[in-house]
């Protein structure tokens, strides 16, 4: 399903004189790390294998690959993300071997929908088919645009789940290309146009506005649940690619100058099992914008983004989806497989 390229990996090692190495990989790609080990070892590298819990980019096990004396790390499945890495980190996003083309072909009447000028996104997955694609659709009369995005992604085009910066160009709607809903749902709300998601596995094609709103009113009703909170845990987290201190400290104030208690935790994985026996009323994520949203259910407390303590102080009326922003990305910018960090 994924094409993990083994070769350039070793290639790229031998580069590095690297004679231990430690692979990290998200869940769906633990069989590719298992070969890719092998085919390493094969080749004189010893390998470990990491086992912890891994979704992103933001998150690459660099601390423990030095811990164990590796020469490098192999982060498996995203893209290379700017950060300040003690290891050399080779990135090896995981293209996915789905066209496309017919899913589009057979939601034409759907995309026409969108308007003649419509924004182009998608994930990391399927990043490589984005210019086939607009070509296809500039072949059937759109105007398309790839939003160059910010240095938090690695492509034009490119979305996280929690950076959108990419589709806030000038379009009449956003067609989003992949599987699941998280990424064009926030899509929806971060540019507030008619966003269509289409999947590329099933063909199906989903209309997001009503999702989106569906969201946003179960977001007023953590936010309404918090309203009587008296003290607050604004927890940061200590992944790499998620750590936001000072958007942390701004919220601490925020909330004690309204008059309610504040204290800064720090976390590796936000769980809400993990903080049972804490005392605070409600729990403030300044982290992966996924876990307050994903994951509220799991909570006993009211978990709240930073923007939506700002509705909650009243500061701000619209709702606003949370995202970790970048700085202007550069045009030079990496492309698939790179190797970043370690100060060689
Ligand atoms: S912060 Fe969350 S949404 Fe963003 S890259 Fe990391 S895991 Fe994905």
């Amino acid at each position: 399903m994924h094409d993990v390229a083994s070769g350039e990996i070793l290639e790229t090692l031998r580069e590095l004189h690297a004679h231990r190495v430690l692979i990290q990989s998200p869940e769906g790609l633990r069989k590719e790390a298992e070969e890719i080990a092998k085919f390493l070892e094969e080749s004189g590298i010893e390998v470990i294998l990491h086992g912890g819990v891994n979704y992103g980019a933001c998150d690459p096990a660099d601390r423990e690959a030095k811990l164990l004396g590796c020469d490098a790390l192999i982060h498996l499945g995203h893209s290379y993300m700017r950060l300040n890495l003690e290891v050399p980190t080779i990135f090896v996003p995981a293209f996915a071997q789905v066209e496309v083309i017919p899913a589009l072909e057979k939601n034409l009447d759907e995309i026409r929908k969108l308007g003649k000028r419509i924004a182009l996104v998608t994930t990391a997955q399927h990043i490589h088919q984005l210019e086939i694609a607009k070509e296809f659709l500039e072949g059937k009369g759109f105007e398309v645009i790839i939003g160059n995005g910010d240095s938090r992604v690695s492509w034009p085009g490119q979305v996280l789940g929690c950076n959108f910066s990419s589709a806030k160009v000038d379009a009449e709607g956003v067609l989003f290309i992949g599987a699941g809903y998280f990424h064009p749902l926030g899509v929806a709300l971060a540019v507030r146009k008619p966003t269509l998601a289409i999947n590329p596995y099933s063909g199906d094609a989903f209309w997001m506005e009503e999702e989106a709103e569906r969201l946003v009113r179960k977001r007023w009703a953590q936010i309404a649940k918090a309203m009587n909170a008296k003290s607050f845990g604004v927890i940061v987290s200590t992944k790499k690619g998620q750590l936001r201190l000072s958007e942390a400290r701004k919220i601490i104030n925020l909330l004690r100058e309204s008059g309610r208690e504040a204290e800064l935790m720090a976390m590796d994985h936000i769980n809400y099992p993990a903080l049972e026996g804490f005392s605070f009323d409600a729990y403030v994520v300044v982290a992966c914008p996924r876990v307050p949203i994903d994951d509220y259910e799991n909570w006993r407390k009211p978990v709240l983004t930073p923007r939506e303590v700002e509705i909650l102080l009243g500061l701000r009326e619209d709702y606003e989806f949370d995202e970790i922003p970048g700085t202007e990305r550069k045009n030079d910018e990496p492309i698939g497989i790179a190797l970043h960090g370690g100060g060689r």
